[in-house]
């Protein structure tokens, strides 16, 4: 026991030196299921919480095939030049079924991935989002422990996952094709109403009118859409990630929206929104969780099951009950 505690003072004190070997390693023990790297995890969080925070964290979404790594690989290189370091990080809840995250693939990140300052992670494979959720905040926070001062994370544009990266990011990009309507892109109308901002990519070739067009058509629709609380408006940039093109407008985009949004507050007043919203949602998990793995209500809630198909209570007088059987426990 005593080995394991100086293990993860170690990997603490060199994490917060900057050494990524110690970042890897932690969020290893972040991701891992056993209870005893668990509290390794929450002991090193605790230890790094402090020197956590001071980032931009971008979500990055779009639909297989739009760009996304070729553009966070275009990207990445172009922030390393600028002296930042980048971290990527990945959300992707299927990866746990697919058995290897399709997302943050690092032989499609090959300049990045050769870069001292760049850290990228894939995807980490959990049973539910949440799951991958709460392991990504985590990651977020110890990168941000280690010194990286970008964190990107990227994610596919279906299902939940991009409603998650949202709650755990400043700014939210959206890469987007042009010429293809939104049912072909999979996107649904709520993920336009959450970007910050949206990129055009492949606006490279013969592709150039039918971007610009697009890029016309989506602020038009941007319009549309009520204000937002960071009062700021959505904008659509235009990119080739592919040729590198429109990459440091994005950049520019993103610290315009930075600066905006520190000065009126915004910034810290998202971010503490964002904590909340995770706390209450680690409550509600483990809530349940406990509630539904305790033996005594495994057997009283197949009773109330089998007396509400007799007829003999109903389903909310029986969950009544049951949350009143295990607030007594
Ligand atoms: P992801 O699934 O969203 O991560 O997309 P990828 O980054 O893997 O890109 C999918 C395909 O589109 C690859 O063949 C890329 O080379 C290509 N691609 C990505 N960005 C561009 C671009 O800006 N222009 C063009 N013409 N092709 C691109």
């Amino acid at each position: 026991l005593r080995k394991k505690k100086q293990d993860h003072t170690e990997i603490l004190k060199r994490l917060l030196q900057g050494n990524q070997t110690a970042l890897g390693k932690a969020i290893t023990l972040v991701e891992s299921n056993t209870i005893k790297h668990q509290q390794q995890a929450s002991a090193i969080i605790e230890g790094a919480i402090a020197s956590s925070g001071k980032s931009i964290r971008i979500g990055i979404t779009g639909v297989p095939g739009v760009g996304k790594s070729t553009f966070i690989e275009a990207f990445g290189t172009y922030l390393l030049s600028l002296g930042k370091k980048v971290a990527v990080l990945a959300v992707d809840p299927s990866s746990s079924i697919s058995k290897g995250s399709i997302l943050g693939d690092k032989t499609r990140m090959e300049n990045l991935v050769k870069q001292e300052m760049a850290f990228i992670r894939p995807s980490p494979s959990g049973d539910s989002l949440g799951g991958v959720a709460r392991k990504t905040r985590e990651s977020i926070m110890l990168c941000e422990a280690t010194g990286f001062d970008v964190i990107l994370i990227e994610t596919v544009g279906v299902g939940q996952s991009e409603t998650t990266v949202h709650s755990m990011c400043d700014f939210f990009l959206l890469l987007k094709l042009a010429g293809a309507g939104d049912e072909l892109q999979g996107i649904k109308r709520g993920i336009m109403e959450m970007a910050d901002a949206i990129v055009i990519n492949k606006a490279d070739g013969e592709n150039v009118k039918a971007a610009n067009t697009a890029k016309l058509d989506f602020r038009r629709a941007l319009h549309l859409y009520p204000p937002k609380e960071s009062g700021w408006t959505p904008k659509v940039l235009l990119s080739s990630a592919l040729y590198n093109t429109g990459i440091p407008e994005v950049w520019e985009l993103i610290m315009s929206f930075e600066k905006n949004s520190k000065e009126n507050g915004y910034f810290e007043e998202n971010r503490k929104q964002q904590n909340k919203f995770w706390l209450l949602q680690s409550i509600n998990e483990q809530l349940k969780q406990s509630f539904y793995q305790n033996p005594e209500i495994k057997v009283a809630l197949e009773e109330q099951l089998q007396a509400i198909f007799d007829k003999k209570t109903s389903p909310f007088i029986a969950a009544q009950q049951l949350l009143e059987k295990y607030s007594k426990l």
